[in-house]
């Protein structure tokens, strides 16, 4: 795939193999805003870097390739470069939308039909990261490729694509309200329909020492089959989905909800949707942004 960014007259338009693109995310230090590239005009404010917005386009338009092997200028070869300049971008998401401060969470992202996954290193700030800072590793902590030490938290990871096939990308964040529930050990249950993006309530696993198997252990159990989010006690979150940018919205869903019920509990009792109903809201999320029709009205 050739692509390359234009700017004219303030205006930034994205190429890809000659055509202009249509829509994309770009990251800026300030904040996220969704693009119209062809007609878009940066806002006052919005420090766009170009090469970011490269990024972005590319980690969401260049298909996974197994065992891809692109050269740098100086020749040298970066195993699964797509998945981990995702995680790069992703990464500083989660730190902008404050899901998560310092070195905070981690990400990874399954490497298809393997055991093997892209995970961030360990206690790096997320605003320098590179895509050769992610780690490349088998879920029995052999490293494939980086200069770096995996997340401490690889074991948890790591757990979670060995119980759920399906599951493609894994995001943990330290988000304060989900935080706050997970330190009152209470799981978060279904007061507002957002929360079917984590199943119909958000279950709680059982203390253990982060980085540990027994974290991992609990954290998988607690999951089960059936949810995409999990409170880790007086810790923090782990969301799954079926891709990077799918697991990082049931974080952030999450997140809204565990502040809604914070604030509702605050001046009253919110009240809590019913099992058929939250039933009905996560089948409907399944399909949510893909382009189907879904109307069964
Ligand atoms: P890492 O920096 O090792 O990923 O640890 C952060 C964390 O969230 C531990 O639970
Ligand atoms: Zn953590």
């Amino acid at each position: 795939m050739t692509v390359s960014v234009g700017k004219s007259n303030n205006i930034c338009k994205i190429y890809d193999s000659g055509h202009t693109c249509k829509t994309l995310e770009c990251l800026s230090p300030v904040f996220f805003c969704t693009l119209s590239c062809a007609e878009w005009q940066q806002p006052a404010g919005c420090l766009t870097v170009p090469v970011t917005i490269l990024q972005m386009y590319q980690a969401r338009h260049t298909p996974l390739r197994d065992g891809i092997i692109r050269r740098n200028q100086q020749g040298e070869s970066m195993k699964y470069e797509q998945e981990r300049t995702q995680i790069t971008i992703f990464l500083r998401r989660m730190l902008l939308s404050g899901l998560t401060v310092g070195s905070g969470g981690n990400i990874s992202v399954r490497i298809a039909g393997t055991d093997a996954f892209c995970i961030s290193p360990t206690a790096v700030a997320y605003d320098s990261i590179t895509a050769a800072d992610i780690v490349v590793m088998r879920s029995d902590g052999s490293i494939l490729d980086s200069a770096r030490t995996p997340s401490s938290e690889w074991r948890m990871h790591a757990a979670v694509y060995q119980a759920r096939a399906e599951v493609i990308a894994v995001v943990h964040t330290h988000s304060p309200y989900a935080a706050t529930f997970a330190c009152l050990r209470e799981e978060i249950p279904a007061v507002h329909y957002l929360l079917g993006f984590a199943g119909r309530k958000v279950p709680l696993a059982p203390y253990a020492t982060y980085g540990s198997e027994e974290l991992a252990a609990a954290a998988v159990t607690a999951l089960g089959n059936e949810f995409h989010a999990v409170l880790l006690a007086t810790h923090g979150l782990l969301a799954v989905g079926r891709n990077l940018e799918h697991a990082f919205t049931v974080a952030e869903e999450t997140e809204f909800v565990a502040r809604v019920y914070w604030q509702a509990r605050a001046i009253g009792t919110p009240a809590v949707l019913p099992d058929d109903e939250m039933q009905r809201i996560t089948e409907r999320f399944r399909h949510y942004g893909s382009q189907e029709n879904t109307h069964d009205e």
